[in-house]
């Protein structure tokens, strides 16, 4: 040891979230999906702010979640250790290799490559896997758990045989490598198919330890994971897991006048009318806008766009929608379906109704399945059955932390 040491080498993560997957995530890509209060991605990256070996930290998305991911980490955006985003890659392994290639000016000592899925890794097990990746002969070092399950070679539903199960791992991240080293292997895998880093890593010859890893830090794969989740505070390690379920109603009504269309629900319609209106006159979408506004105790349309400011003459109403999704997603919350029903003689709805769906999942990052739009005429009774205008009433469903304002 001299006196005049070098200050430390950076040692920088690599949070891989480019994965579209919905399944688990009702209608949300599952990094982005809410956990308690906070999205999964933000736990996870607080995680490894809390580990004080960590200098700089990216995250490799999917550019098209740029708005989740502003939404999920914004109040992160401060940290000078988070890094800009990068795009990653279709599989994978070319979203980490995209990643370790945008590190290069950063130079790292040592680079961890972490799944945005797992929110529970903590800061100790992270020092750990820097500790071990650090020493003098090693080029990286991942957790994993013993296999205890006894394993069946099965084949057609029946079993082939039992496997020995000594010396089996099932490996976890965050998985921590020399970035030099890693960088090389993953640029000279380019193109094959592997499974974790460490594959990489075996693949070129690298030496890579194992240490104990941890039965907390699992990775969210299903919607079976996320509800798991919920009741669980240990895994947590802080409150807000706990959930409620809200809903909204919303109303809206537009009379006709003289055009060749109507916008509803987005979606343009050829008619011998057109609707009046401040904006776009999208019954529709106002009152699915009305729905979530009241779920979340928000008041109404009118106070968020107010029908007196020019800035909203003409406007498209999915400005209206969009933004009363942001409202619930900032209170924490998880829009799980919607229920529209369009009241009207003419023009024709039945056409149009999958489009409608689709445009309205598309405006809320939702799943079609949670979108519903139905339509009726009056039997010509009332204002909507002489033809005078279109009327549309809207039931929203919104999961929301318990004890949220
Ligand atoms: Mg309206």
């Amino acid at each position: 040891m001299t006196r005049f040491d070098a200050p430390p080498r950076p040692v920088a993560a690599l949070v891989v979230a480019a994965g579209k997957g919905v399944r688990a995530g009702r209608g949300l890509p599952k990094q982005y999906r809410v956990l308690g209060d906070r999205a999964v991605i933000r736990r996870t990256v607080e995680r490894f702010f809390d580990c004080p070996g960590i200098t700089h930290l990216r995250v490799v998305f999917n550019d098209e979640h740029q708005s989740l991911y502003d939404r999920a980490l914004d109040e992160l955006f401060s940290d000078p250790r988070l890094l800009p985003p990068v795009s990653g890659g279709t599989a994978r392994q070319d979203s980490v290799r995209l990643g370790l290639e945008s590190l290069r000016e950063v130079d790292p000592e040592i680079v961890l490559i972490h799944d945005a899925v797992r929110p529970f890794v903590t800061p100790g097990l992270i020092a750990d896997v820097i500790d071990a990746a650090s020493k003098p002969n090693a080029a990286g070092a991942i957790p994993a758990l013993p296999v205890v399950d006894t394993l069946k070679r099965g084949n057609g539903g029946r079993i082939d045989k039992t496997v020995d199960r000594t010396d089996l791992w099932r490996a976890q991240t965050p998985q921590a490598f020399r970035y030099q080293g890693i960088l090389a292997a993953h640029l000279a895998a380019k193109g094959q198919a592997l499974t974790d880093d460490a594959a990489v890593a075996e693949l070129a010859g690298l030496a890579v330890a194992i240490i104990a890893g941890d039965p907390d830090n699992i990775k969210f794969t299903t919607r079976e994971d996320f509800d798991a989740a919920g009741p669980a505070p240990s895994r947590g390690a802080d409150s807000g897991l706990q959930s409620e379920i809200r809903v909204g109603a919303g109303f809206d009504v537009h009379r006709f006048s003289p055009g060749d269309h109507v916008v509803l629900c987005g979606v343009t319609i050829p008619h011998d009318q057109g609707l009046a209106g401040h904006s776009d006159a999208d019954a529709g979408l106002h009152a699915l806008t009305d729905a979530l506004l009241g779920a979340m105790g928000l008041g109404d349309i009118g106070d968020h766009f107010p029908p007196d400011d020019e800035r909203w003459r003409d406007a498209r109403s999915d400005v209206f929608l969009k933004h009363a999704h942001d409202l619930v997603t900032h209170a924490g919350g998880t829009i799980l379906n919607l229920d529209l029903t369009l009241i009207c003689e003419r023009p024709r709805i039945k056409p149009y109704r999958g489009a409608m769906r689709a445009r309205v999942a598309d405006i809320l990052e939702l799943d079609s399945s949670r979108v519903s739009v139905k339509a009726t005429t009056t039997e010509k009774l009332g204002f909507a059955g002489r033809g005078e205008g279109i009327a549309a009433q809207a039931i929203a469903s919104v999961r929301v932390k318990s004890g949220s304002a």
